[in-house]
């Protein structure tokens, strides 16, 4: 993707433009450029990092980013496509079915990660793998082990990712140093995708399931004898 300030002060960007998870109203939208600064001043001073301040096209609300300047011409300032997100939008996790003090540390989680602290997300996150593991026990323990193999084969997690991960989520903090595997944004993405499908397994989906047993169990009407002998025996 080619993107870059004129020297009419017009930005350029190729193909689809710059679509994000809106920090405001949480919608994958466009940005439309309303602050962009001057390409006279941007070339007299030669920064290597600019700001531009974009509207949502969702909900009109400010977003900023920060672009590293590839290349200052005559006619062009080029920019690296690889923009930073001022404010990041916070994910979206089903927490109320958590026990208290896991939901209280992985909600800590998300703020990090929301604000781009990868390596302190990583912490967290241990931090929260230990709250439950006390909370669940040995066994508790092992089943969400096995439900982490479950997601390593679903979504073909390779060895490296697989091993950053068990030791995030797994490791000790007595292990030998470095007992804390180095988090990289990817990385950090990855795990954030683990630790959904994680605590969906392990809480969301077993409470969603008991809340729905329980509703059929009271609406469902009252059998008669009748009736169960009708279903047991096939005409
Ligand atoms: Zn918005």
């Amino acid at each position: 993707m080619s993107i870059y300030i004129t020297p009419q002060d017009e930005l350029h960007v190729e193909y689809q433009g710059i679509a994000l998870t809106c920090p405001h109203c949480q919608t994958l939208t466009h940005l439309t450029p309303s602050a962009i600064p001057k390409f006279e001043d941007l070339s007299r001073r030669k920064p290597k990092q600019i700001g531009i301040v974009f509207q949502c096209d969702a909900c009109g609300e400010p977003v900023f980013l920060k672009f590293f300047v590839r290349n200052y011409t005559a006619t062009r300032i080029e920019l690296a496509p690889n923009y930073i997100e001022v404010e990041r939008a916070r994910e979206n996790f089903p927490l109320t079915y958590l026990p208290e003090e896991a939901e209280g540390l992985f909600k800590e989680a998300l703020g990090c990660y929301a604000a781009g602290c990868f390596n302190a997300f990583g912490s967290m996150s241990r931090r929260t793998a230990q709250s439950l593991f006390r909370e669940l026990g040995e066994r508790g323990k092992l089943e969400m082990f096995d439900t982490l193999q479950e997601i390593r084969t679903l979504a073909e997690l390779d060895d490296d990712n697989f091993a950053a991960l068990r030791g995030v989520l797994f490791g000790s903090d007595s292990d030998p140093w470095p007992n804390h595997p180095h988090l990289n944004a990817e990385r950090a993405g990855i795990l954030l995708e683990v630790m959904r499908d994680l605590l969906y397994q392990t809480f969301v989906r077993k409470e969603r399931l008991r809340q729905a047993m329980n509703f059929r169990k009271f609406v469902a009407p009252a059998d008669t004898d009748a009736d169960a002998l009708r279903c047991e025996a096939p005409p």
